[in-house]
């Protein structure tokens, strides 16, 4: 049994139409539903479109009592829904989502990662050296899997302008010499980090979102806030627990519509890395926005999906991110040394 979970097994179909995550709010005679829907149109170039919906969403529950908040961003290039029973919950979450953002996305030309990326060295915040140093515990203990130096990679494949394109060889040769996080010097003294040769870049998408999850989930707990459900563009927390009950996270397929499962969740978070979201197709060939380090080319493992559940959300990003590069068997072995809860892979051959 190649998946982790039997009932993640899904095989492949041409379906277009594909719901990411929905999150379920439950009474006795309703069930709320506020859905995420990701539409995804194969133009007649094979190229996807890309847009995002979010459908109608509930701000009260029932009672006028029992009130929940709404409100939703775009931040980090994706959409954050915050729900919760605190109207200052959603400001707390997008202002530190935001000081995120502003710190490590290589798209933001001030930020510390975009300084770096161009200058090839610089003395960084002490936070971003952390997670710089995070993400290259990743890369020993995912056995290279997950690199943040896949800059260069994700760039020539067309990932960072969404102007896809299928790489020359010897293009994917020359970007691969620039990749390998033990290429990246850091002194933890004056916080320099240095890139060892020129044109490299580092690429935080693989983890940024969840250590901002963490880092949103602190503020709240900072200003006593107990109850609230972050989704940060699939990658979820849930705070303490809706009116006493567990928040309810269905997880559909990464092919089909229909949900899979629907998850009670208090106190943790599911991170998901698929090939659906950030794709194009040439040929009948799907080239998916994680790349494996090794050979250059976008991941090729068998999965369609990946799903951690767990308390830590930058653990369950990187996690998610190497165990799709690596594969179901070795992504279980990865998550073994991992307090995760729980995994779901789905697999698509075996
Ligand atoms: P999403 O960003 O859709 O939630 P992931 O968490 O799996 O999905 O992150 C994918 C992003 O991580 C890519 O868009 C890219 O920025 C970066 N990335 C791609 N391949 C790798 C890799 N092998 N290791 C680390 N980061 C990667
Ligand atoms: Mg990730």
């Amino acid at each position: 049994m190649l998946s982790l979970n039997s009932k993640f097994e899904y095989r492949n179909s041409k379906q277009i139409i594909i719901f990411k995550t929905s999150m379920f709010q439950t009474n006795k005679f309703r069930i709320w539903r506020i859905r995420i829907l990701n539409l995804f149109r194969i133009s007649d170039f094979g190229f996807r479109i890309f847009l995002i919906f979010i459908l109608p969403v509930i701000l009260l529950s029932g009672c006028q009592d029992k009130q929940l908040y709404k409100d939703n961003r775009v931040l980090m290039g994706t959409f954050v829904d915050v729900i919760s029973p605190d109207k200052d919950a959603a400001q707390i979450v997008f202002a530190e989502i935001q000081r995120v953002e502003n710190l490590l996305s290589k798209y933001k030309p001030g930020s510390e990662v975009a300084r770096l990326n161009s200058l090839g060295k610089l003395t960084v915040s002490r936070e971003t050296l952390e997670i710089i140093k995070k993400s290259y515990e990743f890369w020993q203990i995912s056995d290279g899997a997950f690199d943040i130096t896949i800059g260069p990679l994700v760039n020539l494949w067309g990932f960072t302008d969404k102007k896809y394109r299928l790489p020359k060889k010897s293009e994917i040769n020359k970007a691969l010499k620039l990749v390998g996080s033990d290429k990246i010097l850091f002194n933890n003294l004056n916080n320099v980090v240095k890139f060892k040769l020129p044109g490299m870049k580092i690429d935080l998408g693989g983890i940024a979102k969840g250590y901002a999850l963490d880092c949103a989930v602190k503020r709240l707990k900072e200003n006593g806030i107990k109850s609230c459900l972050i989704n940060l563009g699939g990658q979820i927390y849930c705070l303490g627990d809706r009116f006493g009950k567990p928040w309810q996270i269905a997880i559909q397929g990464p092919r089909k519509k229909e949900f899979k499962e629907i998850l009670a969740l208090r106190n943790q978070g599911i991170s998901t890395s698929g090939d659906y979201e950030q794709y194009f197709s040439i040929n009948n060939l799907r080239y998916c926005h994680i790349i494996n380090p090794k050979t250059g080319y976008p991941a090729d493992s068998g999965i369609q999906s990946v799903t951690i559940v767990t308390e830590n959300n930058l653990e369950a990003d990187a996690l998610s991110t190497a165990i799709f590069v690596l594969g179901p068997e070795k992504g279980r072995k990865l998550a073994d040394k991992f307090n995760a809860v729980d995994v779901k892979i789905a697999v698509d051959k075996i």
